[in-house]
């Protein structure tokens, strides 16, 4: 198993319930878990489109009380799960429903840490900080981006310096990920676009991770084949169950590989321009992943696991000469990003050659840095923005 990670520990720790209409089931998955009274987080887009109540009508059919939070933002802050706890501490709750995006799942999270465990966020940025056990929390992904569904971590920005904070810990897991496709129609398509770009980013970083493993790479494998050939699919029909089902689980699929196998430079390319210059997390990390393939593709081992990756769903082949592919995958990459019109470069962007020194520094303390194939110093950083520009 030569390049290959070999050393794992694979637990699945999410129930996954797959199917259109498969939100109608909540009310009897909150009941098998044994609770009744449970806290709905959830934004109030999602609460105007009607989600909201589909996940109420259930739980009421069940028997089950909720409580709704319905402030959720887009990358949550400390002070966003902090007003969630409160919510959540007057109503004696057994169990957490996070309906939404990535921003809702992470809020649901971070609210159950402090609330089980105490203190606050930052004591829980790591690994494994939570000692006590956690309530059990029931995932519903309005898009098909994060793939948070499948993850441990909740990814909660510090109110004051805006410093992303990664806490993971197993027992932080959706115990259930209810995915339906039926919920992801009614999100606008920037929306669409910009959640599938990120979701095929991680099928391809989980790919070739220094973490990478058998399993990761089934999850990254699966990931990109459902989502290439799917992305397109929808937003040119956007009420196409079919595709979305694939882009959903697709996306689901990155989340597991992403857990099992962590990202790479791509993303640590982008979470500074999210943080600077509000660059939406899919386009920063749309606009930078070809141009990591290509660094990264000098790295032998990354090298044949983007051409593998490229041979699945027939975008190249594997025998045509491992350049070749790679240049394919890259290509494929770019054309998605006009397929979803997005902007390709960071000048595109508001971003300017003088920011580059500091979006570097930042780039090379990003934790994901240390799992990418290559080591990536913040020369190299600055180097990749220079193309991207
Ligand atoms: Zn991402």
């Amino acid at each position: 198993m030569e390049g290959i990670g070999a050393q794992f520990d694979f637990q699945p720790r999410t129930r996954l319930v797959f199917g259109v209409n498969a939100v109608e089931r909540v009310g009897e998955i909150v009941r098998e878990l044994g609770a009744s009274r449970v806290l709905l987080v959830t934004d109030a887009g999602l609460v105007a489109a009607g989600h909201a109540e589909h996940v109420l009508k259930s739980l009421k059919t069940d028997g089950v009380n909720a409580v709704v939070f319905d402030k959720v933002r887009e990358n949550p802050t400390t002070r966003c799960v902090d007003d969630c706890v409160s919510v959540a501490k007057s109503a004696q709750i057994e169990a957490i429903i996070g309906l939404g995006g990535g921003s809702s799942m992470d809020t649901a999270k971070g609210c159950n840490f402090i609330l089980t465990n105490g203190g606050e966020m930052k004591d829980y940025w790591g690994i494994g900080k939570a000692s006590k056990p956690m309530l059990p929390l029931i995932a519903i992904p309005t898009t098909a981006g994060t793939g948070s569904e499948c993850q441990s971590a909740a990814l909660i920005a510090d109110e004051m310096t805006h410093q992303k904070m990664a806490c993971l810990d197993p027992k932080a897991a959706a115990r259930v990920a209810v995915l339906d496709p039926a919920l992801t129609v009614s999100q606008p398509l920037r929306v669409t676009a910009c959640t599938g770009i990120d979701a095929i980013a991680h099928a391809v970083e989980t790919a070739v991770t220094r973490k990478r493993n058998p399993f990761s790479l089934m999850f990254s494998h699966e990931a990109f084949k459902l989502l290439v050939p799917n992305l397109p699919r929808v937003i040119e029909n956007p009420q196409d169950l079919e595709a979305r089902g694939k882009m959903l689980l697709g996306a689901a699929f990155a989340g597991m590989a992403i857990e099992n196998s962590m990202l790479g430079a791509a993303h640590s390319a982008a979470n500074p321009l999210t943080a600077h210059f509000d660059v939406i997390h899919g386009q920063a990390v749309g606009i930078m992943l070809p141009h990591v393939i290509r660094f990264n593709a000098e790295n032998e081992v990354a090298r044949r696991g983007y051409a593998e990756l490229a041979s699945a769903p027939e975008i190249a082949c594997v025998s045509d000469g491992l350049e070749e592919a790679v240049e394919a995958l890259v290509k494929e990459m770019e054309s998605l990003l006009e397929v979803a019109r997005m902007p390709t470069s960071l000048g595109d962007c508001g971003v300017q050659r003088k920011d580059l020194p500091m979006l570097a520094a930042e780039a090379a303390k990003q934790w994901t840095a240390h799992f990418n194939p290559r080591t990536v110093l913040e020369k190299d950083f600055l180097a990749l923005y220079e193309t991207a520009l």
